[in-house]
């Protein structure tokens, strides 16, 4: 049998259950609670109980079980790995790269940054503002609940955990029913690391746990997954109302100029379409490419492609199965539809013979903006590719859809790569690179349009977990402000300061402010 990690025996009592199936090879991997909303709601309870506690400790004493937990990462990676692999089915190279190694580097990365984030800021004197002292602050939200996706379950989940955990909050999680190991793998993590009891709760379930969290009394929710679902938590959350961020589905455009360096473009979008099996919401899924290059870099695309190795659990494979099952309808669904329309499948097309829900690395060219491959998410081993006239049609075409979460430019003229990352609307472009930018623990991720709204990673990504609070003190000497009653004969004064202000005369400004405070100070 693969390896497995399955839950508690008592979490299984006297509830709901479901199996999971490898996606490699179909076996029954173990047996699941689905979380009610009993569970949630106890969840939550104990979450709130621990908050206190838990946002009153120094930024350092929080990062000790921080450290905790990288360092378990940094020792059982090679066994977490394993079990990342063996829930999804991607290769080891991939748990290990895009789903491990991005913990430390969070972890490392804001325990620098954390302490400039979130300590009192303290802004330059204003004019109008004369003995005031302005601070911004941060304080924790309270409960968040965490939604993570299947496709890359330890990630999504771990980083908005850590990124809220930091600034003092307490999380409950939901993982995906699709890779409950991958969530029990997780509690594991924070148990072993040592966080105080109800600091850190992961209650598995399907949907309808989800929708429980999102009806018990959480400060805030943060969801990864699809727009559809994503509605729904929003919905959820503004009965409340409390803070949502969402991190939806995307459908990334990379543009291919004539001036790119045409076999690292092409290695790149082959990396960047079946990375993961495609299942990536940064996945390259509409492929631009100048009419100029095209028939020479589709030479290239069609050589790469065929050099994909397919069939985990091999050490040395480059694509899994597909994680959900489900997702091969999905996938098989816009081929045909992209073929009845009138492209052309240039590699692959079907799911392969055997066990495990593996498909073929598919090539589809001459695709059309009518296309379903074109305007929905596929979410699988597909690359769409359009030719265009120039970068302009493309850069038109790329801005033109609903979706707008990453992109990349592919050119060796700086400049214009530059200029055509500016002009695409979405959260995060690459130029002349892919996927790896999301990795960049200091810039902010995040999508626009029906990619969602809202950024975590950087700064950013600890703001989201805070609010904002703003201070001005004063020094209390003055009896009276300016501002106050009485207002007397102050309006002809009041007037020529608002008019010196606005004409941007300094120096009047300040005479006549001072002619209100001598008149403020007055009283009959
Ligand atoms: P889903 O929207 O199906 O599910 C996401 C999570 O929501 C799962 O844990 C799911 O539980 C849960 N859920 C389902 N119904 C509800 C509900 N009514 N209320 C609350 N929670 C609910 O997405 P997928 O898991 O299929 O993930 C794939 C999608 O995620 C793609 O669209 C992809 O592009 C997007 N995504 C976005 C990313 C980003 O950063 N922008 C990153 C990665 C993926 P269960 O699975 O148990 O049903």
């Amino acid at each position: 049998m693969a390896v497995s990690i399955t839950p508690p025996k008592k979490t299984l009592e006297n509830r709901e259950t479901f199996e999971k199936l490898s996606p490699t090879s179909g076996e029954n991997l173990g047996t699941f609670p689905i979380g009610t909303a009993e569970d949630v709601e106890a969840a939550v309870a104990r979450a709130r109980k621990a908050f206190p506690r838990w946002r009153d400790m120094s930024l350092d004493e929080r990062f000790t079980y921080l450290q905790r937990a990288r360092d378990i990462i940094r020792q059982e990676g090679e066994r977490y790995a394993q079990i990342i692999s063996a829930d999804t089915g991607k290769p080891l190279v991939d748990s290990l790269m895009t789903e491990l190694m991005s913990i430390p580097l969070f972890i490392d990365y804001y325990e620098k940054e954390a302490p400039k984030a979130l300590g009192r800021q303290r802004l330059l004197p204003q004019l109008l503002f004369p003995g005031k002292t302005s601070y911004i602050e941060h304080f924790p939200r309270g409960v968040v609940g965490v939604i993570s996706p299947w496709n890359f379950p330890f990630q999504l989940a771990v980083v908005p955990m850590i990124s809220a955990l930091i600034g003092g909050n307490t999380v409950v999680l939901k993982p995906s029913e699709v890779t409950p190991m991958t969530g029990e793998l997780i509690r594991e993590l924070f148990e072993k690391a040592g966080f105080p009891p109800g600091v850190v709760e992961v209650v598995q379930g399907d949907g309808s746990t989800g929708a429980a969290l999102t009806a018990a009394d959480i400060d805030m929710v943060f969801f990864t997954g699809s727009v559809a679902t994503g509605r729904k938590v929003m919905a959820a959350a503004a009965e409340k109302p409390i803070p949502v961020e969402l991190e939806l589905g995307g459908k990334d455009p990379m543009i291919v100029c004539e001036d790119a360096n045409l076999e690292r473009a092409a290695r790149a979008a082959v990396w960047g379409a079946f990375l993961n099996c495609g299942q990536m919401c940064v996945s390259v899924e509409r492929l631009f490419v100048v009419e100029s290059v095209y028939d020479e870099f589709i030479k290239l695309v069609k050589e790469e492609v065929g050099r994909v190795r397919v069939g985990c659990p091999d050490e040395a494979c480059d694509m899994g199965p597909l994680t959900f099952k489900g997702q091969i309808d999905v996938v098989e669904e816009h081929v045909e539809d992209a073929r009845e329309k009138g492209a052309t499948i240039a590699l692959g097309g079907k799911p392969m013979d055997g066990p495990g829900q593996f498909f073929e690395p598919t090539l589809v060219l001459d695709v059309t903006t009518e296309m379903k491959i074109y305007q929905e998410e596929t979410f699988g081993p597909v690359l769409p590719v359009i030719k265009v006239a120039d970068e302009e049609e493309a850069i038109t075409l790329a801005n033109d859809h609903k979706y707008g979460l990453t992109g990349s430019v592919w050119t060796q003229d700086r400049r214009k790569g530059l200029e055509l990352a500016s002009r695409m609307e979405s959260g995060q472009t690459s130029v002349n690179d892919l996927v790896l930018s999301v990795g960049n623990p200091a810039l902010p991720f995040g999508g626009v349009k029906s990619s969602g709204f809202g950024r975590y990673h950087g700064h950013e990504g600890l703001y989201t977990f805070m609010n904002q609070k703003a201070i001005m003190a004063a020094g209390g000497r003055m009896n009276v402000e300016p501002f106050w009653f009485p207002y007397g004969p102050k309006y002809p004064t009041m007037l020529k300061t608002f008019k010196s202000l606005l004409g941007g005369n300094m120096i009047k400004t300040m005479k006549h402010f001072w002619g209100l405070i001598r008149m403020t100070q007055k009283r009959d």
